[in-house]
């Protein structure tokens, strides 16, 4: 069988850097999707000597232009897609140099541009690509603080964080896996929510970064699991590390 293809947006830094690295020593295919072509390039010099296939596509999940590009080049380069990973996302209301108001229109389009129309994108332009797979794997990079559950349960350590842009995006793209899943449903296409935990990443700034209790890589494993999901797995599902996350 030849080895599955994945796309990773966002795929320079951070977790999804850490899942390219993770995917591929797992023998997968990896394309990485990268706005920035230097840092692009550093993370595919990095993953090929820690003996990863890997490439990097040009890809601003904000452009579409940009988007149509990338989904072109993959066609034409693999031919198909096994498993797209929904990575790129911004958290602008953590990383602010100056007090943001948290119901700024402006704040909530940027957030849900990336978070958002981002990953509906690029999932409409590689969906044939995934429709030409036997194993097709969305999985859309959540967090439980998109939960409205958890968000509601006084008991969640996120309960005090309000951070409304950013949550409300997260919801939307759980909805977006909810959706797509149903409409999928007839195919070997499986739709899932990951929440990676509190990562140590720039996502929240250097503080958040240094506060975070877990590295990217062992965050990953998560997002692994999801992409490699066995054919009789879960499709419309919401999970963590630990297991189911409530919507
Ligand atoms: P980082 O800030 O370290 O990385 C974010 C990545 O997204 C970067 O590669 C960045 O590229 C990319 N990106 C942002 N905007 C765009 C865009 N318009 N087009 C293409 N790429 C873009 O954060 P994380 O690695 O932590 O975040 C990855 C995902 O994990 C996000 O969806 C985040 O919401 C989610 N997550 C993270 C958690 C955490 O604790 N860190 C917790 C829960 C979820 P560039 O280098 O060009 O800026």
């Amino acid at each position: 069988m030849n080895p599955r293809v994945a796309l990773v947006t966002g795929g320079n830094r951070g977790l999804g850097l850490a899942t390219a690295r993770s995917l591929g020593r797992k023998g997968v295919s990896v394309v990485i999707g990268a706005r920035d072509a230097e840092r692009s390039h550093q993370a595919v010099l990095g993953l090929r000597s820690a003996g990863v296939w890997a490439s990097a596509v040009p890809l601003d999940v904000d452009d579409e232009e940009s988007i149509r590009a990338a989904g072109e080049r993959i066609r034409r380069e693999h031919g198909r897609l096994d498993i797209m990973v929904n990575n790129a996302g911004i958290l602008p209301e953590a990383t602010a140099t100056h007090a943001t108001d948290p119901l700024d229109p402006e704040l909530f389009a940027r957030t849900f541009r990336t978070n958002v129309l981002g990953a509906v994108g690029v999932t409409q332009a590689v969906l044939p690509l995934l429709t030409r797979s036997e194993r097709g794997r969305i999985v859309n990079v959540s967090s439980r603080m998109g939960s409205l559950s958890d968000q509601l349960d006084p008991a969640s350590p996120y309960h005090s964080l309000v951070v409304p842009a950013y949550q409300a995006s997260k919801a939307a793209l759980n909805g977006l896996t909810v959706a797509l899943a149903k409409k999928l449903a007839d195919t070997p296409i499986k739709v899932n929510s990951v929440c990676p935990g509190w990562v140590q990443t720039d996502l929240g700034g250097p503080e958040n970064r240094a506060a975070a209790p877990t590295p990217a890589d062992e965050a990953a494993d998560v997002v692994v699991r999801a992409a490699l999901l066995d054919d009789d797995g879960p499709s419309g599902s919401f999970f963590d590390a630990a297991g189911p996350v409530p919507w």
